[in-house]
């Protein structure tokens, strides 16, 4: 074998014996469906996260219609409906405000524990 037909595996970095296809992006079926797997439930975890941010989103939805940005409300409102802090699309700048950013709907929660809503 010579050093430029080293071939190395996708996943375990391991050397791809000559027996196997030259296609094949693995050393053993072992570590394709490892990788494949993971793949599996990688896709998963961010539907997930999709999902949680759509519902993060939906609670600011009905609360914006209440409060739109013109109110500080109680960070508990959220909590009551089931807002989950940790989910979200990105760290953002509103108004020299720092807000996390969901789909229509960003916040930001303040030291006092008052919210503040935007729409994006
Ligand atoms: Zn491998």
């Amino acid at each position: 074998m010579k050093i430029d037909e080293i071939r190395l595996c996708e996943y375990c970095h391991g050397v791809i014996p000559d027996t196997r296809n030259k296609n094949s992006k693995y050393c053993c079926d072992t570590c394709y469906c490892k990788n494949k797997a993971e793949i599996a439930i990688d896709m998963q975890k961010k539907k997930v996260h999709a999902l949680l941010i759509l519902m993060n989103d939906e609670i600011i939805h009905d609360l914006y219609l209440k409060y739109e940005s013109k109110f500080y409300i109680n960070a508990k409102e959220l909590i009551d409906r089931g807002f989950n802090w940790t989910i979200y699309n990105a760290s953002i700048i509103i108004n020299n405000l720092p807000a996390k950013s969901l789909i229509r709907y960003g916040y930001t929660l303040f030291n006092n524990q008052s919210v503040q809503l935007w729409k994006l």
